[in-house]
């Protein structure tokens, strides 16, 4: 009886990984379809300037329309991607879509930069800054319009190479971000040897009501840290108006997150910087 229910178990267990490895690959597919056909899209949300008050950055993020699934989300077909070498074609193509929409918003005299993510395989190709400058030039977009989001795990990947490839992009001019901070394993000294403009405060971090809470320490501490290294801070995921308040009260420098407002296709988004445009 036992022998029969492992059997069992372990024809279950095949099913399930010959399933899912059949609905992987079959992803895979059509992912690699859609890069080649262009039907990945780009949305933006803006990050709100918390000492002006005005929207100056807005982040581009990969959207996925599969024709009979619907809205894939990031966190299946990134690592997607990532897991099967199709991450350098899509990135690639996300910096062009967002550095074109970064160069439209600036003929339209916005003035708004434009954050990118960027996979560990990008930086590892040792291509990427040839690649940004060749867009930067091709869509006359000054350099100070591009920013580049990296992970902790990313840059730890190999330190060196990350160091030397991010030395020369922000000799370019591009500002550099680390995103997700405080979510990695690795030591805080890494910070101090990466050449880092800016830190983004993962949404894990933020507190719930009032500053008095442990998140609240935690947020305060990082501000401080990100500060202390002459970095600006992000807070991202920012979800209520309370914790705008407390972000601004603690010196923070950025804000991003649905209370502001939800990634969103340029179009969208275009009403909104008329609008403070014109009452600057
Ligand atoms: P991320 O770079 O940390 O981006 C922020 C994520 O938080 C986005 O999820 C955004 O929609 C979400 N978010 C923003 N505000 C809020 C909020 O107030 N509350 C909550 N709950 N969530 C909020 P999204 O678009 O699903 O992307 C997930 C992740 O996928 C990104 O995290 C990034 O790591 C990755 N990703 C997305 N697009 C790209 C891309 O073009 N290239 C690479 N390499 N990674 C990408
Ligand atoms: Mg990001
Ligand atoms: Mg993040
Ligand atoms: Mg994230």
């Amino acid at each position: 009886r036992a022998k029969a229910t492992g059997g069992n178990r372990l024809q279950v267990y095949n099913e399930d990984i010959r399933q899912s490895s059949l609905e992987q690959l079959r992803l895979e597919q059509d992912l690699r379809r859609a890069l080649d056909a262009g039907q990945i899209q780009v949305h933006f949300q803006p990050k709100l300037d918390l000492h002006t008050g005005l929207l100056s950055c807005a982040e581009a993020l990969a959207r996925w329309e599969h024709p009979e699934e619907g809205q894939i989300p990031p966190s299946v077909f990134i690592p997607l991607a990532e897991r099967t070498g199709l991450i350098g074609q899509l990135g690639k193509l996300v910096l062009r879509i967002a550095c074109q929409q970064a160069a439209s918003w600036y003929q339209a005299g916005y003035n708004i930069q434009v954050a990118v993510n960027i996979a560990a395989q990008q930086v590892e190709s040792g291509h990427l800054v040839e690649e940004v400058s060749q867009l930067l030039d091709e869509l006359a977009l000054p350099a100070r319009l591009l920013q580049l989001e990296l992970t902790e795990s990313t840059l730890m990947e190999d330190a060196e190479a990350a160091t030397l490839e991010m030395q020369n992009l922000r000799a370019r001019g591009i500002s550099l971000a680390i995103d997700d901070f405080g979510t990695g394993y690795s030591s805080l000294s890494y910070l101090q040897h990466f050449p880092l403009d800016i830190l983004k405060i993962d949404r894990s971090f933020l507190m719930s009501e009032n500053a008095q809470t442990t998140e609240g320490t935690l947020t305060r501490a990082i501000i401080a840290l990100g500060h202390g290294l002459g970095m600006q801070v992000v807070a991202e995921g920012v979800e209520d108006e309370d914790q705008l308040v407390v972000l601004k009260e603690l010196g923070c420098d950025y804000a991003q997150g649905f209370v502001i407002s939800r990634p969103q296709p340029a179009e969208l988004l275009e009403g909104l910087f008329a609008e403070q445009k014109k009452k600057l």
